[in-house]
Formats: structure tokens, C-alpha cells, sequence
């Protein structure tokens, strides 16, 4: 699958060769290069964008239903080739092979859940204050999309602007991350050959900075879909020049909340999940974890015997490994600076705090779960977003204060609450300050519910029938009538 894909973009239904094919591609795993991808020159992009444009309209038109099964036939080809594209994604990105495969999985299904809202895409009759009008609201979709995608679910995040666009009628010309392309291009080469037709979708590749704000700025393109971290969202939103329809989806800072009465079992292997999975590098991770005073010590421990058995490995030879390499020397660095943060402002470290040992990971982006406790908002685990396997814990005293401390940040995407008390629950769940609040469990989205952050974390929402509607516009049409002659 990679060899088809090296040097090569998705552009107007065909896998074109790159002009300018530089970009390295690395095995985070290892250091070694497996292919290189180009940098779309402004001809490349115009072609991009012009085939999306010539293949908007027909479409737009088409029969929901026609679009639909479009949809289920993308969902069905990439089910059936998940092994060979969960290791291309493993390859590139670093994460455990059973665990690629199950986001290859979740893409599939994400084209099917499109697949059903495409069909039920329908408008509303609202009264007016006289029975001689009508007004009806319907759906257009907005046109071409320019989708610019972030590297730790470069599944994922691809499908859920693809097949929200499509599913509206729009069509799509989309920009991966620099390190992860391939994925992307994996799923181009799927829409090819589900027989959606030439221009619908188009894949080019490059650095953001060059052909991301080029995409950003290309009057062809009339909404922008962008996830990635909050500096560069705010950069794209300040650039746009033209108005333009922005969807953003940014970075987080997630608290936990464990009260007094909550499963502390439950509760721990919660936090291992949602702040280990991926080695962190989740907007939703779960970077800070405050806990009632009462279990603090007793919930610290046991988190700290929970990541001490993960098991880090090479992700492609091992794939049920828990943790792969991260993905790049950046997220790791950033990682061993709010540790050595934390460490040096008294944070006690119980887990993890360096990269495995042996020749195996030498060469690799390796870090082990690493647990911080009795820390404060002095220290940067507990106000920035780290993207890496580090979790900061503190105790609170009161409800009160657990909620203060967690939306005491500029973020606001995800939350989580452990206990059993529904009066806690409530209380908490009504005041975490968070697009999405999980209780008794780390699984915070599913493909049926929205999911978009507020304050810095964004504007906009993926997922469920939101998800879909992001993509259209809204039309109102009043119509005065006569009584008909003779009536
Ligand atoms: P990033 O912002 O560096 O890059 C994201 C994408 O934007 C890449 O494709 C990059 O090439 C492109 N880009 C960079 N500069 C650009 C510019 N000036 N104009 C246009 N495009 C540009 O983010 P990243 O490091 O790839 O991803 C990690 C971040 O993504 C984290 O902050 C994480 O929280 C966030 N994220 C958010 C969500 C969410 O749903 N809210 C999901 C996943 C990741």
C-alpha cells in the first residue's frame, strides 16, 4: 500500500505524482525514512481546488440516496483493507498496530453513520403571522471544503470532515499533517476506488505554514475544517482573507474529577486509559486528575501501579502492545519539560519519568507512563496541554474547589467525573465548564452525539447530526399566496 502512495497526491479522482516530492516521512519507531511526499506547489492547489469546484455542483445534486450509498461503499472498502491500513498508519505515526486498526475501524463506521444522515437531510415549515405565507428553511451545502488535519488520529480526524462534507454535498480538498500523510492518502485511494467520482475528493500534502494557509487563503475554498492546536486555529482564523466559514477544533487541558464516592478501581483504570492511550497525545487526554482528599493516597498509588504495568513497545512488531513510540521528537521533548517542570516545583514522581531502556528503543520517540503527584497550578502538567504520557494529580477538599481548579484554564473540551453519588454528579456535571463531560467512564464521544470544545479549544462541532450540518447552509424561503382565482 505505502509504495503506491510515496510521492504521490489525490488530485481530480486520479494518484498523481508529486512536482516537488521532499518531504521525509520518518518510522517514529526508528528513525528510518519509508517514503517522502510533496510539497503542493500553488498550481498543484489550484488544481485541487478547481477539480472540487467542477465536481461541486453534480455532487450537490445528486440523490441523497445516491451520496448515501457512495458513502456505505467508502465504509466497506476500508473495512475490508483495516489490517493493511492500520499498519500504514503504524508505521507513520507510532501508535500499537490493534490500535490503528480500531481507529481504521471507527473511520469505516463514520462513513456509514454519514451514510444514514445523508439520506435524512431535510429543512422546516415555520409559521408566519399571517396563514398567506410560508416560510420554509432548507439545507445547501456551503461548497469546497479545505480540511487541514493533525497527526494523532490521522484516520479519524480525516473522516469526520469527509464524511460530513460529503454527506451535505460539499466536496472536500484536504491537508493532512507533514508526518502522518500516507493515512490520508490511503483514504483518497479508498474513495477511488469506492467510486466516488473524480474531484469530490482530493488529497494534497506539504507543510502546514506553506500549503495549509495556502488552502486557508485560496478564495475557492468556502469553509475551512481545521483540528489541530490552538496557535495555529487562532492563526488560521486571524488569515482567512476572505470571509470564509471556519470550523476549529483545537487543543485541550482535560481535568478528572474522583470524588469520595466513587469506584476507585474504576476510577483508576479510567485515568490510566485516558491519559496513557495514544502516549497522550489525545486533545481529550486526561492531563490533570484531582481527587477527594479522603482516597487521594490510595488513588495515587494505585495509578502509579496502573502505569507501571503498561506495556511500551515497538508498536508495528508488537501490536497489542499499550503504548507505541509518540510521534515525533516534539510532543516528547515537550513531555520531559513539564516533568522536569514539575519535578523541580516539588511534584512527587511515583511512575515512569524516562524512556524505556534497551537497544529496541534507541532510536525511537519512546517515553514511559509517567504519574506526578501533589501538584499545584504552579506547574505546566497542570495549565498547558502536554500531548505526551505525563498525568498531574492534586487533592481538593470540597466540590467547590474541584471545580474551580478544573475550569481554572482557557480551554474547554473535555471533562471527566468519577463517583457514585448523583447529587456530586449533578453538581459537577452542571459546572464543568467543558463541551463534553464523561462520567464513570473515559470514552467520552460517540459518533451519534456532537463533539466540539468551547473557550480555546474552539468553535464548531463533529460528530453526530451537527456534525453533518457544519457543512451546510441555511436557506429561508417565504412565499406570500393569493387565493387562487375562482375559489
Ligand atoms: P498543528 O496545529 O501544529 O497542526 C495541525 C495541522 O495544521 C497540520 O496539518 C499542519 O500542517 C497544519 N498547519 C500548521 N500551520 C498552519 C498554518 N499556518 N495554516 C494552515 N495550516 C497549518 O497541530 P498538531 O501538532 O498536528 O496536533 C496537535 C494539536 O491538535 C493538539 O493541540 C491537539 O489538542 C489538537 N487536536 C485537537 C482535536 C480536537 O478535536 N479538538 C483533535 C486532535 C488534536
Amino acid at each position: 500500500m505505502l509504495q503506491n502512495l510515496i510521492g504521490k497526491m489525490i488530485i481530480d479522482g486520479a494518484v498523481v505524482a508529486a512536482r516537488s516530492p521532499t518531504v521525509e516521512v520518518a518510522n517514529p519507531s526508528t528513525g528510518e525514512i519509508i517514503g517522502v511526499v510533496g510539497i503542493a506547489s500553488a498550481d498543484e492547489l489550484e488544481r485541487a481546488v478547481r477539480a472540487a469546484r467542477a465536481a461541486f455542483r453534480p455532487w450537490a445534486d445528486l440523490p441523497a440516496k445516491a451520496r448515501s450509498l457512495h458513502l456505505h461503499n467508502l465504509g466497506d472498502a476500508i473495512a475490508a483493507d483495516a489490517d493493511a491500513m492500520a499498519r500504514l498508519m503504524t508505521l507513520e505515526q507510532g501508535k500499537p498496530v490493534n490500535e490503528a486498526r480500531g481507529e481504521i475501524l471507527k473511520l469505516a463506521e463514520t462513513c456509514h453513520f454519514y451514510a444514514e444522515e445523508a439520506a435524512r437531510i431535510h429543512g422546516e415549515t415555520i409559521p408566519n403571522d399571517s396563514t398567506d405565507f410560508d416560510s420554509t428553511v432548507v439545507r445547501e451545502p456551503i461548497g469546497v471544503v479545505g480540511a487541514i488535519t493533525p497527526w494523532n488520529y490521522p484516520a479519524e480526524l480525516v473522516g469526520w470532515k469527509l464524511c460530513g462534507a460529503l454527506a451535505a454535498g460539499c466536496t472536500i480538498v484536504i491537508k493532512p499533517a507533514e508526518i502522518t500523510p500516507f493515512t490520508a492518502l490511503a483514504i483518497g485511494a479508498k474513495c477511488i476506488e469506492a467510486g466516488i467520482p473524480a474531484g469530490v475528493v482530493n488529497v494534497i500534502t506539504g507543510p502546514g505554514s506553506v500549503v495549509g494557509q495556502a488552502l486557508v487563503e485560496h478564495k475557492g475554498v468556502d469553509k475551512i475544517a481545521f483540528t489541530g492546536s490552538s496557535a495555529v486555529g487562532l492563526k488560521i482564523q486571524q488569515s482567512a482573507t476572505s470571509v470564509k466559514r471556519m470550523a476549529l477544533e483545537l487543543g485541550g487541558n482535560c481535568p478528572m474529577v474522583v470524588t469520595a464516592s466513587a469506584d476507585l478501581d474504576a476510577a483508576v483504570a479510567g485515568a490510566a486509559r485516558r491519559s496513557f492511550r495514544n502516549c497522550g497525545q489525545i486533545c481529550i487526554a486526561i492531563n490533570r486528575i484531582y481527587v477527594a482528599r479522603s482516597v487521594y493516597d490510595a488513588f495515587v498509588a494505585k495509578l502509579a501501579q496502573a502505569a507501571d504495568a503498561l506495556r511500551v513497545a515497538d508498536g508495528l512488531a508488537d501490536p497489542s502492545a499499550d503504548l507505541g513510540s509518540m510521534a515525533s521528537a516534539e510532543p516528547l521533548a515537550k513531555t520531559r519539560a513539564h516533568l522536569n517542570d514539575a519535578v523541580a516545583k516539588g511534584a512527587r514522581l511515583l511512575a515512569g519519568g524516562a524512556a524505556p531502556e534497551g537497544a529496541a528503543f534507541a532510536k525511537g520517540h519512546f517515553f514511559r507512563p509517567t504519574v506526578l503527584a501533589d501538584c499545584t497550578h504552579e506547574m505546566l502538567v497542570m495549565t498547558e496541554e502536554t500531548f505526551g504520557p505525563i498525568v498531574g494529580v492534586a487533592p481538593f477538599d470540597t466540590l467547590a474547589e474541584a471545580v474551580q481548579k478544573s475550569n481554572d484554564t482557557p480551554y474547554g473540551l473535555a471533562s471527566y467525573v468519577y463517583g457514585k453519588d448523583a447529587d456530586e454528579i449533578r453538581y459537577l456535571s452542571r459546572r464543568l465548564d467543558y463541551g463534553n463531560v464523561a462520567v464513570n467512564t473515559v470514552d467520552a464521544g460517540i459518533i451519534n452525539a456532537p463533539y466540539g470544545g468551547r473557550k480555546q479549544s474552539g468553535v464548531g462541532y463533529e460528530h453526530g447530526r451537527e456534525g453533518m450540518l457544519e457543512y451546510m447552509n441555511f436557506k429561508h424561503i417565504r412565499v406570500r399566496y393569493d387565493l387562487p382565482e375562482g375559489a
